[in-house]
């Protein structure tokens, strides 16, 4: 394996319902509606494992914590990140740096932007001014901009250690 930069890029979406508890970046957010899912449903978490995992050449996030395993039901999904971090150290890789936009009508991202950031710099081990996160709204288009799901993207870079 070369010392080259490697990229890596997730997507994830969830529906959203009422009455369910809303996570994102591992953030709790307050609001009416929050993601369906077999874990806590975290898309931003689930998009930044699989930019990790894609760029560290591992098995995708599915594969490796199955939506049919019990042991995964409402789990955190933190706890993925701090597996998927431990099979990336051990292959001689660290997070260089995280470029994440979440869209989706419900929660707003923006009075709790920093923490998440703050939250994904920890999750991931990566200096806070190398994360960032947009929050984009559907524009009214498709299932996102009706408020039924929300969608989040991320490239991450990974280098030696
Ligand atoms: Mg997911």
């Amino acid at each position: 394996m070369n010392n080259l930069p490697r990229i890596g890029l997730g997507i994830d979406v969830h529906r959203l319902a009422p009455g369910r508890a809303c996570t994102l970046g591992g953030v709790p957010f307050p609001c009416d509606v929050g993601p369906v899912g077999h874990s806590d449903g975290d898309a931003l978490l689930h998009a930044a494992c699989d930019a990790v995992l894609g760029a560290a050449g591992l098995d995708d996030l599915g594969t490796l914590f199955s939506d049919r395993d019990p042991q995964n039901a409402g789990r955190a999904s933190a706890e993925f990140c701090h597996e998927i971090m431990r099979r990336v150290r051990e292959r001689g890789l660290r997070v260089l740096g995280l470029d994440c936009v979440v869209e989706t009508e419900a929660p707003k991202l923006k009075p709790l932007r920093a923490a998440v950031r703050a939250s994904l710099a920890a999750l991931f081990a990566v200096d806070l001014d190398r994360v960032n996160v947009k929050g984009k709204t559907g524009e009214k288009v498709d299932a996102i901009g009706r408020g039924e799901a929300m969608r989040a993207t991320v490239v991450a870079l990974l280098g030696a250690v």
